[in-house]
């Protein structure tokens, strides 16, 4: 391990040393990453596999340890939440609805007290989700995105910029007063359920508990963003060229 540490390889082999993000690249040039990778060998560790550009190859031993000790001293569960989910993994591997992953997951983690911080818009999806925890005997606290009904140009959203055209109040996304609302409550796990990017990335800042997504918002593909992804060909199609499809 460690044998290429600092250096990046561009697409025609050629190496570059230093940090990444401190490399002045020409326009074309294209950093080989993991998203390049055919091999995957760190799966199995076949080092003999590993591509000349491999991010394994160029990981520092003294921070891959002083990650390892992050998950052994266990501070806020870290340790526990790793060996959990690997073993519902392993356990589980294909068998589990993610909705059904999820309830195992708050029940070998032993959480109480579960806070959902919902869109509005999925309000029907995430009540049908409270009964069934309900009916599995798992406590639960709802939050909707426009808690407080601070109207969006309070922060600063142009009137124009509004759904409703400018025409009237219209309710901010408000995920930061939603990880508060959990927080008062004392939540010991928090659940994502549609909120829109950019509101999620403020949800997950700010939530006090260990949070999972187990909803992303795609008002397109019925809340499946991957389909975007494995209809690329046809759905992108027009921009062939341009994203070299
Ligand atoms: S770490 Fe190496 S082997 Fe693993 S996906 Fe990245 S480049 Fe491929």
């Amino acid at each position: 391990m460690a044998k290429l540490r600092n250096r990046s390889f561009t697409s025609d082999g050629a190496a570059t040393h230093g940090k990444s993000k401190g490399v002045v690249m020409a326009k074309q040039e294209i950093v080989l990453t993991c998203a390049d990778c055919t091999r995957l060998a760190c799966k199995g560790r076949d080092e003999a596999k590993y591509p000349k550009f491999c991010l394994t190859e160029q990981v520092n031993d003294g921070q891959l340890e002083q990650v390892i000790q992050i998950y052994k001293k266990n501070e806020n569960r870290t340790g526990e939440i790793s060996v959990q989910s690997a073993c519902l993994e392993g356990e589980t591997y294909g068998q589990l609805t993610r909705v059904q992953e999820t309830i195992e997951f708050i029940k070998r983690m032993g959480y109480q007290y579960v806070g959902i911080a919902s869109c509005v818009g999925l309000m029907a999806e995430t009540r049908q989700f409270v009964k069934i925890l309900r009916a599995v005997g798992i406590k639960s606290y709802t939050v909707g995105c426009k808690v407080g009904a601070v109207d969006k140009c309070e922060v600063g959203v142009p009137n124009e910029k509004k759904l409703n055209g400018g025409t009237g109040h219209e309710s901010m996304c408000n995920p930061i007063m939603q990880a508060k609302v959990l927080e008062e409550q004392g939540t010991d796990f928090n659940i994502v359920i549609g909120l829109c990017v950019g509101h999620d990335t403020m949800f997950l800042k700010y939530s006090h508990a260990p949070t999972t997504v187990m909803i992303v918002k795609d008002r397109v593909l019925g809340h499946n963003p991957v389909m975007a992804l494995y209809t690329a060909q046809s759905m992108y199609s027009r921009f062939k060229k341009e994203l070299g499809l």
